[in-house]
């Protein structure tokens, strides 16, 4: 069982802000998993174009970004237990959680090179233990051979009120139109897009977790890794 645990391989995908990267973490730590946020990638290169004024009017001049893709340097690091992604040396965490971010991480992320770069680095991890990672695309195309998918679900209402108080907590300030927008703009461009669109592997298990709180998607998700693997959490 040990072995499983240094080798499984969990993709959990879903719409934005259904609150997969929070229920991931939670499951990396009990499990000793390590934790992938492919969507902090999509966002870290988004970043970068826009601090270079790639990105104008919403629309990404890819001919001035491609070149720079291969000497990013895009990685993460785990400080106390949490996942934080690094773009060079500069910790960028923070600066990619914006709603500006947000608003241009979508067209950035339907750049079928750029989609080429972000799975490779995830790639990169395979083999460093046991995976836990959440995206849009992860079950479908990173790693279509995932031994556990789950696609998640929640209704636009609870996702925008979650994610803006979220972003209120960080003191970022947005009001819960704004990020419903931004939500369902980034849910049609992601779901649209021809590389890689959002889409649910046919094998996923689908979680709504419109009327869930965290620790009953934990008990969910324990029951489910101990009846299907004879996994336990380590704490
Ligand atoms: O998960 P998060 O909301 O941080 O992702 C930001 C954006 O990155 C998504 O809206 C989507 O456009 C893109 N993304 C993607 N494929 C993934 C993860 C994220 O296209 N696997």
């Amino acid at each position: 069982m040990t072995e499983l645990r240094k080798s499984i391989i969990i993709a959990i995908d879903g719409f934005s802000s259904t609150g997969k990267s929070s229920f991931a973490k939670l499951i990396a730590r009990d499990y000793g998993l390590l934790y992938l946020d492919s969507g902090a990638l999509y966002r870290a290169v988004t970043l970068f174009a826009m601090e270079n004024g790639f990105i104008t009017d919403g629309k990404l001049d890819r001919n001035a970004l491609l070149p720079f893709l291969s000497d990013l340097h895009l990685h993460f690091e785990y400080i106390n237990g949490a996942s934080v992604t690094f773009l060079g040396g500069r910790n960028v965490e923070n600066d990619i959680r914006t709603l500006q971010v947000a608003s241009n991480v979508s067209i950035v992320a339907s750049d079928p090179q750029v989609r080429n770069f972000v799975d490779n680095i995830l790639h990169s991890y395979r083999d460093k233990g046991g995976i836990i990672m959440d995206g849009r695309d992860i079950g479908t195309t990173v790693f279509p051979d995932a031994d556990l998918k789950i696609f998640m679900t929640a209704s636009t209402e609870v996702r925008a009120r979650r994610r803006a108080a979220e972003m209120e907590q960080k003191g970022l300030k947005c009001s819960i139109e704004q990020v419903r927008q931004n939500l369902e703009e980034r849910d049609w461009i992601d779901s649209h897009r021809e590389v890689s669109p959002l889409s649910r592997a046919a094998e996923a298990i689908e979680l709504d977790n419109t009327d869930k709180t965290l620790e009953e998607q934990m008990d969910w998700i324990r029951s489910l890794l101990k009846e299907k693997f004879g996994l336990s959490p380590i704490r």
